[in-house]
């Protein structure tokens, strides 16, 4: 084994994986971009306090946060999510609103690693800051899902729930609290600690004991004022009328502690259940303030990358595919002619590779062969002896021909059109 190995979920992406990661995004920007988002870039590494004014009662920000002193004394962190860095770049910057931002990128929590949970891994996410409208919340959610869509995914289900109003979030806090004290000695000792610090969250848990418990709990429905359920029926209709199936989950309160009204997670149909939200995202009216800025509505979602590839993978959709050349450059004068030839060819912008280290006509067709190259380019010192080129297909029957030199690129651009 050698020395030094990826740390413990940490992998690298390597080819043609890395193909599928960039189609991936690249699929994401061009949806969000062309309904009016723009790109954000935040550092992959912010004051820890951004981070504990998000979700001081969730696993993610006391247990799993990568968190040190830097050289200058100040205490930062590694970004488990970036919902949180986007409002501090909110605050910090105040843009106009609606402002409408898309990211992607890694992030990292110190989790136990597994099949679909890893200590880095990459998400791409929307937010829209500064519109309290339900018509955004719906927008945010078809994004999401004509994404999912897009990339062939068939077994996702749409899991949504409404938290209220902060009010009604507050008077079904104490509800549960009641409940789950009154019910204690039920609870996993994990349940117990989480009771303390948040009520909602031991909805979250995962714990197998926990469960009956749980489904007897008071349901947030129960709780809703008219405002909040006027919303959360506005984003319902809404949802029908674009023909997105949901089911509605009072369980979902999701992990972070900012969430009101609208919540909405899209769970694969394939996977181990602790593992199985590909992404999900809602409504966090009062993140903002809680970074300092001015009361701001918010509405966004993340994806994981690392997670949906999986579901593509138990589903057979978008695999990766290698990022084959068109052309592939043999040469046997020495190296000089591929080199010409293929900045020639990259120039005009057609994909081009070469062998090097005057390897054997044989050995150098085989890296052809490999390179999934449509055409090879031949040289020998005939060729250059008379200026021509040999031009073989190799995803064909048809005969390799000869044309002169200065009619390589043309010649190459119309077998290639
Ligand atoms: P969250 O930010 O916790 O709401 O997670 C949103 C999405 O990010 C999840 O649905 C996963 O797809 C992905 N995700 C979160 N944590 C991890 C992890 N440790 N490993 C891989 N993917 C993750």
């Amino acid at each position: 084994m050698p020395e030094f190995q990826t740390s413990p979920g940490m992998r690298d992406i390597l080819p043609p994986e890395s193909g599928r990661w960039r189609r991936f995004v690249g699929i994401f920007s061009d949806a969000v971009t062309a309904a009016g988002y723009g790109q954000i870039i935040p550092p992959l590494l912010e004051d820890v306090g951004v981070f504990h004014r998000v979700g001081e009662a969730t696993d993610v920000v006391t247990k799993e946060m990568y968190d040190f002193v830097d050289k200058g004394d100040r205490h930062i962190a590694l970004r488990p999510e970036q919902t949180a860095s986007v409002c501090r770049a909110f605050v910090q910057h105040s843009p106009a609103t609606p402002w409408k931002v898309w990211y992607a990128g890694p992030n990292f929590r110190y989790e136990r690693p597994q099949r679909g949970r890893f200590r880095q891994f990459d998400q791409v996410g929307i937010e829209v800051l500064g519109v309290e409208d339900p018509y955004v919340d719906i927008e945010v959610i078809a994004l999401a899902w004509d994404f999912l869509a897009k990339l062939g995914l068939l077994q996702i289900s749409l899991h949504l729930n409404s938290l209220g109003e902060p009010s009604d979030r507050e008077r079904y806090m104490q509800a549960l609290k009641d409940y789950f004290s009154n019910n204690l000695e039920h609870l996993s000792q994990a349940s117990q600690a989480t009771l303390t610090k948040n009520p909602l969250r031991v909805l979250d848990s995962k714990r197998p004991e926990d469960q009956q418990i749980i489904d007897g709990a008071p349901r947030i429905s129960q709780f809703y004022s008219a405002e909040a359920k006027a919303h959360f029926d506005t984003v319902q209709v809404g949802l029908r009328e674009l023909g997105i199936a949901f089911v509605i989950n009072e369980k979902l309160v999701r992990g972070l502690d900012y969430y009101r009204h609208t919540t909405f997670e899209f769970v694969g149909g394939t996977m181990d259940s602790a593992q199985n939200a590909l992404g999900g995202g809602g409504r966090y009216d009062g993140l903002v303030e809680a970074l300092g800025g001015p009361a701001t509505a918010g509405v966004g979602f993340a994806i994981g990358l690392d997670r949906t590839l999986l579901a593509c993978d138990d589903e057979g959709v978008f695999l990766p595919v290698p990022d084959d050349v068109s052309v592939f450059v043999v040469d046997i004068t020495g190296g000089r002619q591929a080199m010409l030839i293929t900045h020639e060819l990259r120039s005009a912008g057609i994909s081009a590779d070469r062998a090097y280290q005057g390897r054997s006509i044989k050995s150098q067709m085989k890296s052809a062969d490999r390179s999934g190259a449509v055409l090879a380019i031949i040289i020998g010192s005939d060729e250059v002896d008379s200026s021509t080129a040999i031009i073989r297909p190799l995803r064909s029957d048809q005969e390799q021909y000869t044309v002169s030199r200065k009619d390589l690129l043309p010649t190459i651009t119309k077998a290639l059109s």
